[in-house]
């Protein structure tokens, strides 16, 4: 019988099983795929999640970038500086995440990887999680296996809305002479398309943040890699759901957290989800030692952090990117063309500011601008 079962060996849950077993807790780390494993990820992470790391995280970090491109329509382009202290961080995801994977296996994690859930059951205060390979006993249950994973209606929650979103991977041959992170508006309606260069690769994401499925995104990525000077048919694509974060709402039941994506944790403006995965799984991990040193509210105390330390700002997020993806023209001319733009970037991304901080202006200076009838 273990202390705590992790479904999901993703940032979420190495995470949450790295920090319970520092502290001396018996954990099983549960993958269904085989380790290292691959996430559908463009790889971009704020520097701030160092705050929270007590291991060195740097050989996981593949690159840094500071110059950013911004375009409307592949035209009108405006060339950015970051000019934080530390620049963006971008991973390959099977590299950072087998990285998280050794930690919890260096403070004693019993991982599992090839090793599908297949059901899960709550019998007398103690879960029994199924396996393709057989069946685990444990006194708690983390669910953290991401935006496709079945743990979440397992538990009994709300379905969240899922977004089909895109990655295309191009590995190149020789290294990237100045990679730029580059972001285009305007050619996916109420959505974008993004670059994050890695030393010797590209990722292309594309999503939509609001609406439904975007037309013939396959179309659009190869529009966007021959603009960058790419052909996509040198790439792999690959799809993966999204789940944008859409209210506070509780994240614990009997015996059991949702964390990171599987929790819709995801930022509804930038589809920043590494930051609050690993956030999300320090907290659970706290809240499972609480619950284990008999705190009956401790699971009720981390959908309340969650909700204050996360939800309650990312809730600005979720506004402006209303506004945004509505009138993406005018956010362009009046939002990212300014120079402050990238500077508030910067500071966001380095914990500096937060969303609240900064919502009612880009709100009102949007909405101000726009002029109905008019091609906004
Ligand atoms: C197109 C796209 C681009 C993105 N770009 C960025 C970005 O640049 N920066 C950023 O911060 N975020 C980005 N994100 C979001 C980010 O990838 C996720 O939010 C993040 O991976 C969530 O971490 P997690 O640990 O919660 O879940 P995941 O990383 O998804 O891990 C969940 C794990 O659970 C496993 N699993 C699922 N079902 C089962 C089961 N039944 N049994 C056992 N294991 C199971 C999966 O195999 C997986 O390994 C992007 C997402 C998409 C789709």
């Amino acid at each position: 019988m273990f202390d705590c079962i992790v479904v999901g060996a993703g940032p979420a849950g190495s995470t949450t099983a790295h920090q319970l077993g520092k502290r001396g807790r018996s954990v099983l780390l549960l993958e269904k795929h085989q380790l290292p494993r691959y996430k559908p990820c463009t790889g971009a992470i704020a520097p701030s999640i160092a705050q929270w790391l007590d291991f060195d995280i740097t050989p996981a970090i593949d690159h840094k970038l500071r110059r950013i491109r911004y375009t409307w329509q592949l035209e009108d382009t405006i060339d950015a500086v970051l000019e934080t202290e530390e620049p963006m961080w971008v991973v390959r995801r099977d590299v950072f995440d087998h990285y998280l994977v050794e930690q919890a296996a260096n403070q004693g994690v019993t991982i599992q990887d090839g090793t599908p859930v297949v059901d899960i059951k709550l019998q007398d205060g103690t879960w029994t999680v199924t396996t393709e390979q057989g069946s685990y006993g444990s006194k708690y249950l983390i669910a953290a296996d991401g935006a496709d994973g079945p743990m979440a209606k397992w538990l009994g929650f709300k379905p969240e809305k899922v977004r089909q979103s895109y990655v295309l991977e191009l590995d190149l041959p020789e290294p990237i002479a100045q990679p730029t992170m580059a972001f285009e508006f305007g050619l996916v309606k109420q959505g974008c398309l993004w670059d994050f260069p890695k030393q010797q690769s590209h990722s292309l994401g594309m999503t939509r943040f609001l609406g439904d499925k975007p037309k013939d995104p396959e179309n659009s990525l190869a529009t966007y890699a021959q603009f960058l000077g790419m052909e996509a048919t040198a790439g792999h694509l690959h799809t993966h759901g999204l789940k944008l974060w859409n209210g506070n709402r509780p994240l614990h039941t009997q015996r059991a957290l949702l964390v990171g994506e599987a929790a819709a944790l995801v930022d509804p403006m930038t589809a920043e989800g590494i930051r609050p995965a690993i956030f999300s799984g320090i907290q659970a991990a706290i809240a499972i030692d609480g619950a284990l040193n008999g705190d009956s509210h401790a699971l009720e105390k981390y959908s309340h952090t969650i909700h204050t330390e996360w939800g309650n700002d990312i809730q600005w997020s979720q506004r402006i990117a209303n506004v945004f993806f509505r009138m993406p023209k005018i956010g362009y001319r009046v939002g990212i063309k300014r120079p402050t733009a990238t500077k508030r970037l910067g500071q966001l991304l380095a914990g500096e500011i937060r969303y609240a901080d900064l919502a009612n202006r880009v709100i009102k200076r949007i909405s101000g601008s726009f002029l109905p009838g008019r091609d906004n």
